[in-house]
Order: structure tokens, then sequence, then C-alpha cells
């Protein structure tokens, strides 16, 4: 246990999550008279946006989440810890986080709070059994599993009705994660797949997109919605509007119409895109703070500076903030990051007090998505276009966001792979994949057996061994 004293170490922030919002804080922070500590559940800093083309078979995990201790390697004055942060006491500043049924409590000074957002069920959380989200990396692997194991089965079927369920695909929701989705699916049937089967033609499947609302792409406005929509039509995508999806088990999903009529699609493939939930830490935060509340997707509604009520020094940025007219985007993220560290080092540097700081101003620098290989819809302030200029400057983009050289060089590659040819160069897929996540839930439930194997990991549930882990 080391001895450090609060009052003989320098300025401590604590910076909990890796992703947007953690990793831009460390940046701005780099240089400061401070110790960092960044704190997260997951060893990388995972670059969400392309999620996706993991789950279909065109990058590998390793281009889209480094682990965050390389790249924070060079900053010298940034910790990284691993462990899930359970509890954050405002009045005591510290904040706990767990590893492996041990936990460790870290002191700090400021705090940064950067958690995000997970897949939301709308309370429907059994869904999840049968459609995994699109949020990690567990998630993308496990998709691209279900997919090409969707195929496989589909090549063995012994009727019709089976091979037909195995050759439907229903992604439920079309932001633009669904939109990107069932783009991809499609042309990974018709490009990738065509002439690898002999039983059936990969160019049969059927892709469903299903909204519950009556516009693809919604937030982006009809004019880009419609393109999009015409565009994946084109592709064979079925969209259906206006369709809630009211059930979903291993055979398929039950779908409620705008007249109230329910009915059933058969599909063995399922994903679901359709909301999101903010980290449980943001109502947390709010209990203690005095008067701060979260919204319905559980963001917390910041102060003008980003911080919680009667708390200068407790920051919260990227998805897990509520701020009017900031969408859930990772420029969102960067932006309030960037701010957070600003403040802080102003106040430390003497040239401001907290009283002082001027709000935060988002500056919105346009949202995309991509359709298909050569197609994707763009707005820029007033500006809307579709087609292959938006595509080439969503690319262009994404590279420059990517982190590292290596990872944009393998990318550029593996792009030329699948978009100018027709293989992908990420077609691996094990059982494990699909049924890991399951059995992990399992495991971390009540029965016997699971217990046994946490005991024996160290994991959720074991018997817990005295912890004398602290960064005070
Ligand atoms: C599939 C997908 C596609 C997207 N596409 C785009 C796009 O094209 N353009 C765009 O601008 N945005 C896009 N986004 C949104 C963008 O990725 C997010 O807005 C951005 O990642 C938010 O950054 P953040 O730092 O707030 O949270 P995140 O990036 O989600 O990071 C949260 C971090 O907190 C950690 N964490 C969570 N809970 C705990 C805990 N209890 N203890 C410790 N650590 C914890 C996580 O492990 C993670 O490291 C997309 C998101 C998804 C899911």
């Amino acid at each position: 246990m080391t001895t450090e004293t609060v009052a003989n170490r320098r300025h401590r922030v604590v910076v909990i999550g890796s992703g947007f919002g953690g990793l831009f804080a460390c940046k701005h922070l780099k240089h400061a008279d401070v110790d960092v500590v960044l704190i997260s559940k997951t060893s990388t800093h995972l670059f969400q946006p392309l999620l996706y083309q993991v789950a279909t078979g065109i990058l590998s995990t390793g281009e889209i989440a480094p682990a965050t201790r390389l790249v924070l390697r060079k900053y010298k004055n940034v910790q990284v810890i691993l462990g899930e942060v359970h509890d954050i006491d405002l009045v005591n500043r510290t904040v706990t986080s767990e590893l492996l049924n041990e936990d460790t409590v870290t002191s700090f000074d400021s705090l940064i709070v950067a958690t995000g957002a997970q897949q939301s069920y709308f309370g429907n959380d059994q869904f999840a059994t049968y459609a995994p989200g699109m949020k990690t990396i567990d998630d993308a692997l496990e998709l691209r599993a279900r997919i090409l194991g969707s195929f496989e089965e589909a090549e063995l079927a012994k009727t019709p009705e089976a091979r037909d369920r195995f050759m439907t695909f229903v992604v439920v929701g079309a932001g633009p994660t669904g939109v990107e989705l069932a783009g991809q699916i499609a042309e990974l049937a018709d490009r990738t797949l065509e002439g690898t089967f002999r039983n059936i033609d990969p160019r049969d499947a059927r892709v469903i997109l299903l909204e519950g609302a009556g516009a693809v792409l919604a937030p982006m406005g009809p004019k880009l919605g419609g393109k999009a929509q015409r565009r994946l039509e084109k592709m064979g995508v079925e969209i259906q509007l206006n369709a809630m999806v009211t059930g979903v088990d291993a055979r398929g999903v039950t779908v409620k119409d705008k007249d109230g009529s329910e009915r059933r699609i058969e599909a063995a493939c399922k994903v679901w895109s359709a909301g999101v939930a903010a980290s449980e830490l943001g109502k947390l935060l709010a209990d203690q703070s005095k008067g701060t509340e979260v919204d319905r997707a559980g963001r917390v509604i910041v102060e003008p500076d980003l911080t919680i009520k009667g708390y200068p020094n407790v920051f919260v940025v990227g998805d897990l903030m509520s701020v009017p007219n900031v969408p859930g985007q990772a420029q969102g993220a960067i932006q309030g990051a960037t701010y957070a560290a600003k403040q802080i080092k102003a106040e430390l540097g003497g040239k401001q007090t907290p009283e002082q700081r001027k709000p935060f101003k988002y500056f919105n620098k346009g949202s995309m998505a991509t359709v298909s290989r050569y197609n994707a819809v763009c707005q820029i302030g007033k500006l809307e276009f579709g087609g292959f200029l938006a595509w080439l400057i969503w690319l262009v983009l994404h590279l420059y966001y990517l982190i590292g050289y290596r990872s944009r060089a393998i990318t550029v590659f593996q792009w030329f792979v699948a978009f100018i040819g027709r293989n992908r160069g990420q077609m691996a897929a094990t059982e494990q994949w699909v049924f890991a996540r399951l059995a992990l839930e399992a495991m971390n439930g009540n029965d016997e057996d699971g217990r046994e194997v946490r005991a024996g990991l160290g994991g959720k549930g074991a018997t817990a061994l005295p912890s004398d882990r602290s960064v005070s």
C-alpha cells in the first residue's frame, strides 16, 4: 500500500473511461502540472464508428481498438488502471473500481467522468439474448460469428423454411449504425460470399431494416434519410418503417405495425441498434450532488461548465452528459473533454477560478453515415449531400480520427481489399464468439457450476480476498 498522502502529492485528476472523452482529457492534460489516473473497464480505446466493419469482416479489432496503455505510453504523468468503477464518493473524493473481485480505491482532486452509454432495449433486456447490440468489441465479434454462422447453417438446412430463416437478417433501428450494418450485410452477401457455397446462393439473403419511427436516419432530416433509404433499397435491403419490435426469440422477431396488427419475421440472425442508455455512474453522481438530475436516457443534466451542482471539480463529458443540442457523437465527447481539461489547467495556473469559467460551447462539425461502398450521406452546417464525395469525406475523417499510423495503414489496405476487390480480410469466426456472452452471463448468475468457475478465476461472486489496493 502506498504511503503517499494527499498533502504531499501533485494535484490528481482521475479520468474514468478510455473512449473519446477519456483519451482526449488525458491528451490535453499531458503537459500540465498534474498527475492523471485513467481508470477504464476496457483495456483499449475503442473507435466505435468502425465497429460495424469488424462485425462484417472488413477490419480486425486491432485496427479500431489499440491498447490504451500503449497509446498513452509517452504521457509520463498518466497512469492507466484497468477496472470497473462501481462507486464514487464525492465528499471524500474517492473512486472505487473493481478488477476480478478486488477493489481499488483512488483518490482525486478533480474528476472527469466519461463512461459513455450502453445499448438500451427499452425495458426489454431479454431481447439481448438473441439480438446483441453494437457497442463493444465483443458485440462486433459475436455479430460477425452470428452472420457468418447463419450462412453456414443455411448451406446445411434440411427444409426450405429453415434455409429461409437462416438467410434472413434483421437489423433493428435505422439510425447510422443500423443503416451501416444493413448495407454491409447486403454487400457481404452479394459480393464477398457470392459463389462460395454450393447449396445456397448468398445473394438470396434477405436483409430487413426495421424502424419504429417513420424515417431512416431521422436526425439527419428527410433529404439525407431519403437518399440513404433509396440507396439501401437499390441494394435489396427491405426497409420497414413504423415497425415496432415487440418480441425477439431464437427463431425471429415479432413486429407491431402502425395499425396495431402484429406479425412475425422468421430470422436466425438479429442485431439491435435501436437505443442507448447512459452509464449507471450518471445516476450515482446525480444522487450525490445537490440537485443534479438525469434525463430519460440516464444522461447527467450538467451545469453550463459540464460539472454537477455543488461540485465544480467533477466534470461529466461525452455520451454521459446531457447538454442541449449536443448529439451523442465523438465530437461532443472530444470537445467536452478538451473543455474540462482546459478549466483544470487554467485554475491550477491561477488564471481563473471556477466562478469565472465561460460556459461550454459546442461547435457542430456535422454528421455523416456510410450506406455502402462509395456511398455515404453527409451534413455540414446547412450543406446536405450524398454519394461518392460524401463517402470520400467520411473515409478521410475516419482515418484522421483512428489512433496510430499502423492502424491507419492497415485500415487503408483492408478497405482497398474490400472495396476495390470483393474479398474481406477478417472473415474468421468461432463458436466461442457466439456463445461466450451468454455463458458469461450464466457464470455470473447463481448456478453452482458458475460459482465454482468464478471461485477458481476470482471473478464476480467468488469469495472476496481481503483487498489492500489503493491509489491514495
Ligand atoms: C456503433 C457505433 C457507431 C458510431 N458511429 C459514430 C460516428 O460515425 N460518428 C460519431 O461522431 N459518433 C459515432 N458514434 C458515437 C461515438 O462513438 C460516441 O459518441 C463516443 O464514443 C462517446 O465517447 P465517450 O468517451 O463519451 O464514451 P465511449 O467512447 O463509449 O467510452 C466509454 C468508456 O468508458 C468505459 N466505462 C464504461 N463504464 C465504466 C465503468 N463503470 N468503469 C470504468 N470504465 C467504464 C468504457 O470501457 C469506455 O472505455 C457511434 C457509436 C456507436 C456505438
